[in-house]
């Protein structure tokens, strides 16, 4: 009972550890990376999650990709669906946080500030330490990149952190990828 969740803390801190680092190099304030996931400790967080990745055999690879990220609507699990739910909510350095889904018009996409921005891409590159993943962040925001709903100044900012990822996708498809938000805006 208490093995899941001393391997789930050992992943968070691990995980937070590497998410610091990152954030020192972007420049943030100290605070920024000792407080990045605090909602992972509030109990509605912390046990789903701490049963869905090891309540099983499986660990902290279960329901996601080969690249770490989560397979939509795969989890087969609803509290830990309505865990990631209120933790995107809480955190605004995930995306998700910037959509506005309005009542009866197109969904909006506002822009990240800066700091949070940063602090998602230290998410993504200390995320992908934390998780032994084999693949650069470069390449793991390319594969995911189409399902990300991000603001086109955020975008631009992320693959400008990334680097050479317009050229990349202007390689792969033609046309360089501010031409794909233009129809968006
Ligand atoms: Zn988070």
């Amino acid at each position: 009972m208490i093995g899941k969740h001393w391997k789930y803390l050992q992943y968070v801190l691990r995980h937070k550890w590497y998410v610091f680092v990152e954030c020192r190099k972007l420049g943030l304030p100290l605070w920024v990376g000792l407080l990045h996931d605090w909602s992972k400790f509030l109990p509605d967080e912390w046990i789903p999650y701490a049963n869905y990745f090891y309540g099983s055999e499986v660990g902290i690879s279960r329901g996601r990709d080969e690249t770490g990220y989560y397979k939509p609507g795969e989890s087969g699990d609803d509290a830990f669906d309505l865990a990631w739910l209120k933790h995107q909510h809480r955190n605004p350095h995930h995306w998700q946080y910037w959509v506005l889904i309005q009542d009866d018009e197109d969904t909006r996409v506002l822009p990240m500030p800066d700091r949070y921005r940063k602090e998602m891409l230290a998410d993504w590159r200390g995320a992908g330490r934390a998780q032994g993943s084999k693949i650069s962040t470069k390449e793991w925001y390319l594969k995911h990149r189409d399902k990300m709903i991000l603001h086109p100044d955020t975008r631009h900012w992320i693959e400008s952190q990334l680097g050479a990822v317009s050229l990349l996708l202007w390689l792969v498809r033609g046309k360089w990828p501010a031409e794909d938000e233009e129809g968006k805006e």
